[in-house]
């Protein structure tokens, strides 16, 4: 039984981690990852980069070594297509086939400029490893004594505000000083979390901090040196650093599968809609259950890979488990219960969001049930990705 599992982001590595658990009780199963990477990347940790406080080593995972741990079989390729009734997988190089009997696509997201003129072509970005360390090389090549620099941060969602207090360890380990402003469309700092307590505090935080705010402000062209807004307005810039927005990974463009707004949707099971043999999880859904919707976070994607796994491994019929230790949920496959399979429930939501959000200066805000915790939440952010990238060592 081959399982096939795209992409080794957060929910690709907790698919694969969840079927190793069965594969060392039963020889019946076959784990093949593919991904274009041959790391995994701990993106929470990118805006830490700018500041030097990680390093790409510490905040990135080998896959292939990780693979080699678990006890699967790791693909370094891009997958070009995917035949669902031949149950085929296309890859770029040398157009190898693979074929699979269960597949799991966590393919992730796609950083997005809305189409604005020069927006991609002038801009930086932290969203992926490779990225945050050209930014952080840009902003070394800046010549700080010449004149007043301007740091432009697009998006003032969990990824911008981040960004902006890195920026500020940044010019104080280096030194020096600079203008940052951070633009953001929406009438607030973190516009998508539900309270504005959190809002309020880290624009003031961020603010004392000599960064400018501009809200209620959408970039509407960028241009050598300047930004100009929809207002009116124009900005001078000597680096943007682009947070703003994410869209479907393009891969899924070519792909004939029932999809909203461009992102992947699956039954409350994480099956594609209308297929028993592949499950989608992560950033490549849109994923909503009695009225809840699911956040493109990694804790969903975590989650989802574990249930989308426990869902596999309740359908694939026949399999010769050896008989002791198997995790309590997968009981049913003893015969022991009957057993549907499980319906996934969202819990970091659009509707009630909850993260880590650092500022710099070693603070973090915990926003949690609408609450902002501020004590030792930096301590705590960095001890979960510490036992996070733990796995890869
Ligand atoms: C800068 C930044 C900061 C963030 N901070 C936080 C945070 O603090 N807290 C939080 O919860 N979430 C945060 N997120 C969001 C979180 O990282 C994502 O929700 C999470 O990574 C989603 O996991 P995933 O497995 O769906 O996708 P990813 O982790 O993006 O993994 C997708 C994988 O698929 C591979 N892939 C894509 N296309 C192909 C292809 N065609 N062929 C082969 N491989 C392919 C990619 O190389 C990648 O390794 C942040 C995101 C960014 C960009």
């Amino acid at each position: 039984m081959k399982v096939v599992v795209l992409g080794g982001g957060f929910g690709g590595v907790s698919a694969a981690s969840e079927l190793s658990e069965l594969r060392n009780r039963s020889k019946d199963i076959c784990i093949t990852m593919i991904d274009r990477k041959t790391r995994l990347e701990y993106l929470a940790a990118h805006p830490e980069i700018l500041s030097g406080k990680v390093t790409p080593d510490e905040i990135s995972g080998d896959l292939n070594k990780f693979a080699a741990k678990i006890g699967a079989e790791f693909i370094n390729d891009t997958v070009v297509n995917i035949d669902f009734k031949a149950k085929k997988v296309k890859t770029e190089n040398g157009g190898k086939e693979i074929l699979y009997d269960y597949l799991v696509i966590s393919i992730g997201a796609e950083q997005t400029f809305f189409g604005i003129p020069g927006a991609e072509e002038l801009s930086h970005s932290v969203n992926t490893l490779k990225g945050a360390v050209e930014t952080k090389n840009a902003l070394d090549k800046l010549d700080f004594s010449a004149k007043e620099i301007h740091i432009a941060v697009i998006g003032a969602g969990l990824t911008g505000v981040e960004v902006a207090g890195e920026l500020i360890d940044y010019l104080r380990y280096k030194e020096a000083s600079a203008k940052i402003y951070i633009v953001e469309m929406m009438p607030r700092v973190l516009p998508t979390f539900s309270t504005e307590k959190v809002s309020n505090y880290v624009a003031k935080f961020l603010s004392d901090r000599g960064i400018e705010i501009l809200t209620e402000t959408a970039v509407q062209e960028v241009s050598e040196h300047e930004i100009t807004f929809k207002n009116g307005k124009k900005h001078p810039y000597d680096i943007i650093i682009w947070t703003a927005g994410i869209k479907p990974n393009s891969l899924l463009e070519n792909l004939e599968v029932p999809k909203m707004k461009g992102w992947l949707k699956t039954d409350p099971y994480l099956r594609v809609e209308g297929m028993e043999n592949v499950f989608a999880v992560g950033d490549t859904i849109s994923f909503e259950s009695e009225g809840v919707r699911s956040g493109q976070n990694a804790e969903e994607a975590e989650r989802q890979g574990e249930v989308a796994v426990e869902n596999i491994i309740k359908t694939i019929k026949n399999l010769s488990f050896k008989k002791k230790a198997l995790p309590k949920k997968y009981y049913s496959l003893y015969g022991m219960k009957e057993e549907k399979l499980k319906r996934y429930r969202p819990k970091n939501t659009i509707q009630n969001p909850r993260a880590f959000i650092s500022l710099g200066s070693n603070k973090a805000v915990m926003y949690f049930r609408g609450m902002a915790i501020k004590v030792l939440a930096y301590r705590l952010k960095k001890f979960v990705e510490r036992r996070y990238m733990k796995r890869f060592k």
